[in-house]
Formats: C-alpha cells, sequence, structure tokens
C-alpha cells in the first residue's frame, strides 16, 4: 500500500506510458478511497492496461527479452490489490505485459476487454505456453457496457483505433469522473466497427472532470486522418497508376488498413492477393474469425486468394492488388515496371521494400508524399480541440506522449483554451482528483522491472527509467526544438484566426 493513498479521493498513477522520451508500456493504476458506513476507508483498486516497453535493450541488461510496468504491489494481498484489469484494445504496448507477468508465475486480477481484444489475448496465450490453469478469467465486454467494481463503476465507450473492439473507459467514483480515451481519434468513418462514442461523451459532459488523454498526435494540426479518406487516397492512387498488379503492404497489427485496401481493390474491381509473414496470417486468420468474411464481401465481383502460388496467381487475369506484409515482391507475381505500381502505406517498416521496387524499377508512392496513406489511430490537436469543446473544461491529463512534448504544448494549450494539468505527470507519480481538483500526492522515480527467460520461466530486475532516445529501434522522431517551433506557428494561427473573427 502506498502510504500518500491515504485520504477520499480517486487516485491516478501512471505506471508505463508516461515515459521521458518514449512512448510504450502502458499501464495506468486507479484507486478510489472512501468512508464506508462504519467511517473506515475502504480502498478499491483498478488497471488499465499492461502493455510492453518496446525500447528494453536501452535499459542495459544482458539477455533482456522485455521491459514491463511494476505492478508487483498490486498483485500482492493487501489494501490496495488490484479487483481488475481492463483493456483498451489489442496493441502489444498496452496488453503484451500480461504473459510475462503470468511466465514470472504471478496470477492475475480477471480481465475486461472487447472480443478482439481477448482474441489476441489468447493468442499470446498459445504462444508463450501458459498453462491453462494459470490462466486469467477473461469477460468480453462492449461499447456502453458497465462493470461495478467495489466503489467505482468503469463504462466502456467505442473508441476509433487502428484495431476492433477499441475502447476508452468512464471511471466513476463518489469522488470524481474520468474519461480514459485510451487510443483514439474522433473518426466517424470506421469501416466495421463502431466510432468513437461522441454521443455518449456528449450525454456525459457534465460529469466529466478529468480526461485521462491519448496525446500521441497532438503534434500534428487539425482533425486526424479518416478512414475513408485514406480509402479514397487508395481508390484514387491505384487508378492513376493506370498498373494492373498493385502492391499495398500493411502494418501486421493495424487491421483496418487490411479492410481498407480490400474495399479500395474491391472498389476497383480488381482481384485480392494476401500475402505475407507468418505474423501477417495470424492477424489475418484473426480477423476472419473474428467475423469479417472476405470472400463474402467480395460475391461475385472479385477472386481473393490466400498465397502467392503461381497456379492460384495465373487464376487472377493479370489484375490484382497484393495486400499483405512483405518486404520482397515474389517471383510469382511476374512484377515490372510496366504492369506494377507500389503503395507503402508505413514510414520504415517497409523499407526494404523500397530497395526491391527500385531494383525492378517499380515506381511507387509512400506516406512521405501521401501522408494519409497511414491511416492514423491517435488523435490529433483539432480532435482535442474538439473533445474540449463539447465537455464543460475538464483537466486533461495526458498520457502516451514523451514528457518534453507536453511541456512544449502548455503555451498552445492556454491559448485554446485547454485546462491541461498543472504539472506534467511522470510515470509513478499518484495524482488525487477531487472532483475537477487535481493535487499531486506522491513522486517516487520511474523504473521497469526488465524480464530475462532462463528456462521458460521470466525472471524481473528492477532498472530505473532513463532516457532512451537514439538507442534500440525505436528513434525519437521529434526534435524539442522542431515541436517548439511547431507549437508556436498554431499559437500564431490560432490568434490571427481569432483576430478575424472579432473583425
Ligand atoms: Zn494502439
Amino acid at each position: 500500500m502506498s502510504s500518500a493513498i491515504n485520504h477520499i479521493g480517486l487516485y491516478w498513477q501512471a505506471l508505463g506510458g508516461n515515459n521521458i522520451d518514449q512512448i510504450s508500456g502502458h499501464c495506468y493504476r486507479y484507486t478510489d478511497v472512501i468512508e464506508n458506513r462504519k467511517g473506515m476507508l475502504e480502498h478499491t483498486t483498478i488497471i488499465v492496461d499492461l502493455g510492453k516497453f518496446d525500447n528494453h535493450q536501452a535499459l542495459g541488461v544482458k539477455n533482456s527479452s522485455a521491459a514491463i510496468p511494476d505492478i508487483r504491489g498490486l498483485l500482492a494481498e493487501g489494501v490496495d490489490t488490484a479487483k481488475a484489469l481492463f483493456l483498451t484494445h489489442s496493441h502489444p504496448d498496452h496488453l503484451n505485459g500480461i504473459v510475462h507477468y503470468l511466465k514470472a508465475g504471478y496470477r492475475l486480477p480477471p480481465i475486461y476487454a472487447g472480443k478482439y481484444t481477448l482474441m489476441i489475448l489468447d493468442d499470446l496465450l498459445e504462444e508463450y505456453k501458459i498453462l491453462a490453469n494459470r490462466h486469467p478469467k477473461c469477460k468480453i465486454i462492449n461499447d456502453g457496457d458497465i462493470v461495478k467494481i467495489g466503489s467505482m463503476s468503469i463504462e466502456a465507450v467505442a473508441a476509433s483505433h487502428t484495431c476492433f473492439d477499441s475502447f476508452g473507459f468512464i471511471i466513476k467514483s463518489p469522488n470524481s469522473v474520468v474519461y480514459h480515451t485510451g487510443d483514439m481519434k474522433i473518426d466517424s468513418s470506421t469501416y466495421f466497427r463502431k466510432p468513437t462514442n461522441i454521443r455518449r461523451i456528449k450525454q456525459l459532459k457534465n460529469e466529466i472532470k478529468c480526461v485521462v488523454a491519448d496525446f500521441y498526435g497532438i503534434y500534428d494540426d487539425g482533425f486526424a486522418v479518416k478512414e475513408v479518406d485514406t480509402f479514397k487516397k487508395l481508390v484514387s492512387l491505384i487508378k492513376k497508376s493506370k498498373k494492373n498488379k498493385i502492391f499495398i503492404p500493411v502494418y501486421p497489427t493495424h487491421p483496418e488498413m487490411y479492410i481498407i485496401a480490400f474495399l479500395a481493390a474491391l472498389k476497383l474491381k480488381k482481384n485480392v492477393i494476401f500475402f505475407g509473414n507468418p505474423d501477417f496470417y495470424t492477424y489475418l486468420n484473426l480477423i476472419m474469425e473474428y467475423g469479417i468474411d472476405f470472400n463474402r464481401i467480395a460475391g461475385n465481383r472479385i477472386k481473393v486468394i490466400y498465397t502467392h502460388d503461381r497456379e492460384e496467381v495465373a487464376k487472377l487475369d493479370n489484375n490484382f492488388v497484393v495486400i499483405g506484409t512483405y518486404n520482397h515482391v515474389s517471383l510469382a507475381f511476374d512484377a515490372n515496371s510496366q504492369n506494377s505500381f507500389g503503395i507503402i502505406t508505413a514510414s520504415t517498416f517497409f523499407n526494404p521494400l523500397k530497395g526491391a521496387f527500385n531494383a525492378h524499377n517499380i515506381r511507387f508512392i509512400s506516406v512521405d508524399d501521401a501522408p494519409e496513406l497511414q491511416g492514423f489511430g491517435h488523435g490529433f490537436l483539432g480532435d482535442y480541440e474538439y473533445l474540449n469543446s463539447i465537455l464543460e473544461h475538464p483537466i486533461f491529463i495526458p498520457t502516451h506522449c514523451p514528457v518534453f512534448v507536453i511541456d512544449n504544448f502548455r503555451e498552445l494549450a492556454k491559448t485554446i483554451g485547454m485546462n491541461l494539468i498543472g504539472k506534467t505527470p511522470l510515470n509513478n507519480e499518484i495524482f488525487r482528483f477531487n472532483g475537477s481538483e487535481c493535487v499531486k500526492v506522491q513522486s517516487l522515480p520511474a523504473k521497469w522491472l526488465v524480464v530475462i527467460y532462463n528456462d521458460d520461466f521470466a525472471y524481473l530486475k528492477e532498472v530505473f527509467q532513463c532516457a532512451t532516445s537514439g538507442m534500440g529501434f525505436l528513434k525519437r522522431t521529434i526534435s524539442n526544438r522542431r515541436c517548439l517551433k511547431r507549437f508556436k506557428m498554431y499559437i500564431h494561427k490560432r490568434k490571427m484566426g481569432n483576430g478575424i473573427k472579432k473583425a
């Protein structure tokens, strides 16, 4: 039990996700303290997300396999034992800490998550060979479901992100009401799944006092790229290329792109080849198991194949789109500069493929030329201005964003009338909410648990968090100076805009 949690209030602590310079390993703790009928303080604790920190190599522990947030104190028997783990969505930086805890012999509280998230978790449990009797209890939740845990109630709110069943949570206690957004943008054009439930958020506008917000995309102005814009861009590029064979590599963990690329092919009556690495097929199978039936959607209009078998490919009349995760173009496609065109939908992942295209003189376009190709799962500045406009001046508590970006954002926040938390929260600090009042009650140095496997058992080693920029594979992409300059420009733009309105 943390001695800082000793008054009535709703407490919040980032255990990962508010890192110094990188953004992964998300994990947040909420503890509600109320006075019960006997006049005693009663604690209820839940955890939201349990991800892995991507850049574990930079923490400098030999033979490390991962790094995870430290929730050991919340798993031990005591006043602060977590009663539930809620998952916002299926991405590794929000989910993959779970298996390492199980591998280290811990038992986890019941897990509440969307159907697709639990499918991905099941897949992980299998991959890590976790025995059935060690599996945590899992319960599927849907948009609008309310789960009561002790003195808190947690309502799932659909969120537009890059995978199915992404949620934010409305966390209500007698002490305050928090909207924990999870990864999300305001986009009502999602395919085959519910968009961010703005209607529900508007209904709760007088109740929501704090927004624990995904600030990943705060650096970009306007609204985040909408799925329909990505779709339209793909259609127009394929059309304009006038080529018969189109290559569209997609990120394995972003199922929305599999679907958008498929729909673009369908619109232009091009056959589809799903082609990629084992990771790609794992996710593709999950998408189909989830209920997306590509053959049914295709009807008689196009053929869909799931191999790059020469004979199968030959049946496609040299008119197809290759959707998948690949870094070379298979010989089976007979691709050349005359008949082929590439559309690269992510900035770094597919670099070797660019080389392969160049070697065959195949023309291609990338996200550098058309940013909307990447799609985007996180709100931009405009999304958060909008959210602020439909709520009643809640306190915004940024997460999922390097601390220096948030510090640079302060002046801009003031300009747009956003009530940003007074000091940027760092991992391991504890804040207490009472209504819309928010105070920091504890700051301890942040740490990670580095995971080392020996004989199929996970050993956890405590390492203090340090700046890890430029090390490992996940390099810092925004410089401090450029970030500040960009925000100054937005401030200028807003002020000019206001001037014009007044005139
Ligand atoms: Zn995500």
